[in-house]
């Protein structure tokens, strides 16, 4: 593969990059054939297709490649990519693409934010075993849509399907972005006196479903599970999963805090004192602010007050005037919370605002909706990605652009989904 690079393919085209690839995959292998294709700057379908023949020449089954596909799509949000999966499938295996395709599909499209596309497919499979329905309502779950997620439980129940520890904690997530918590807690309690899963199962269940997630579990999802396994009884279990997650993901202070506490509430003074120590020491690192988009099949990706966009000036002449219009439809810069530094006279406060108000209109979530309204067809929907939950401004901005723009505007942050439209957003101003 050396070879190719130092022939000075680096920033060739993505066909002369497909054609490496499939000389690379014939001759030297698969797992060579790989290192091509993390290494392209961009992969066009031919050579997804030069991959999945790849996989399944070499005894991956065909479902299987594809299943991988879609759940790669699932965490980059490149629902281009899995639209295109859906058509090939459904021309390679037909109307029918099988439970474990049509389930990667339902996942795929719930977590690009297509729930409604989500739910076609479901709708439309003629057999769905409990991993499906999972897939389905843990969807559901995310969009917090709790109403949807209650019909869709008693509708799996009708059809004799029986849900397991994976389909309660999807009821519970559901519920803990409803603010319905202790209706998730009454579902998830009947795991053991009505379906008789035991305990290990329902710690098995935490892991599986906290790993699949495309989202950290929030304090609330978390806090409740810990809560309710303090109060019935099951702090070996809470501090099970807490540590697991700390091994996970040792750069999460949240978990930390809950395990510590965690020690705390079960009378380990001394593990949670050190754990507090080691928290001191490492401090709180700052994960910058990202927000992405795909538009035309490529990523476009924002940080705060960013200038690195090669269409910077068009973003931020669209952004002037989004405010302008922003403004007139009501919105106020949340500049409440920002302290106001080193101004005696009225003039420096109203500069001192402005540099302030500066700061929150360049925020990625806003640079990235100037950009979607500047590249995309009016009156689509337009879909963003950002790593940390959206700020309390940048929330409020959204929901009078879905009015003024006339857009449906769906973000993904951390946490869960908002879909913003008419003016007001899924999550009923609850995250
Ligand atoms: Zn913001
Ligand atoms: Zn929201």
């Amino acid at each position: 593969m050396d070879v190719y690079v130092k022939c000075g393919l680096v920033g060739g085209t993505v066909v002369s990059w497909t054609v490496v690839l499939e000389g690379v995959v014939k001759g030297e292998g698969l797992e060579n054939g790989r290192k091509v294709f993390d290494e392209m700057p961009e992969r066009n379908e031919v050579a997804w297709t030069v991959m999945i023949v790849g996989y399944v020449e070499n005894g991956m089954t065909r479902d299987v490649s594809l299943c991988s596909i879609l759940s790669a799509c699932s965490r980059s949000g490149d629902v281009s990519l899995g639209r295109w999966v859906h058509g090939y499938a459904v021309k390679e295996i037909g109307r029918d693409v099988g439970v474990m395709v049509g389930t990667g599909l339902v996942d795929m499209y719930a977590k690009c934010g297509r729930i409604g596309a989500a739910l076609v497919v479901f709708r439309n499979m003629p057999r769905r075993n409990v991993v499906a329905w999972n897939a389905m309502i843990g969807g559901l779950a995310m969009h917090g849509k709790g109403k949807d997620v209650v019909g869709m439980f008693d509708s799996m129940i009708g059809e004799g399907v029986r849900p397991d520890a994976l389909t309660f904690l999807a009821l519970l997530s559901a519920f803990s972005h409803s603010g319905m918590v202790d209706l998730g807690w009454k579902y998830f309690n009947e795991l053991e006196s009505i379906h008789g899963i035991n305990p290990e199962m329902e710690h098995y269940a935490c892991m599986a479903f906290i790993k699949s997630m495309p989202f950290a579990p929030n304090e609330v999802v978390l806090g409740s599970l810990f809560g309710s396994c303090y109060t019935h009884g099951k702090v070996k279990l809470g501090e099970r999963i807490m540590r697991e997650l700390v091994q996970m993901d040792p750069h999460n202070t949240e978990y930390h805090v809950l395990l510590s506490n965690m020690y705390a509430l079960s009378g380990k003074e001394e593990k949670a004192n050190f754990l507090r120590k080691v928290l001191k020491k490492r401090g709180i690192k700052k994960v910058p602010g990202t927000s992405s988009m795909y538009v035309g099949g490529q990523l476009h990706q924002f940080i705060a007050g960013d200038k690195s966009h090669p269409q910077t000036a068009g973003i931020y002449m669209m952004l002037d005037d989004m405010i302008r219009r922003l403004r007139l439809g009501g919105y106020v810069p949340n500049t409440s919370s920002q302290v106001l530094f080193g101004c005696s006279t009225r003039d420096d406060c109203t500069e001192a605002l402005e540099e302030v108000e500066q700061v929150l209109f360049t925020h990625s979530e806003k640079l990235a909706l100037a950009f979607g309204l500047t590249s995309t067809p009016s009156g689509s929907p337009i879909h963003i990605f950002k790593n940390l939950r959206i700020c309390q401004d940048c929330h409020s901005a959204m929901k009078i652009a879905s009015y003024v723009y006339n857009r449906k505007i769906v973000v993904r942050d951390r946490y869960r989904f908002h879909s913003f439209k008419q003016g007001s957003c899924s999550c009923s101003d609850y995250w």
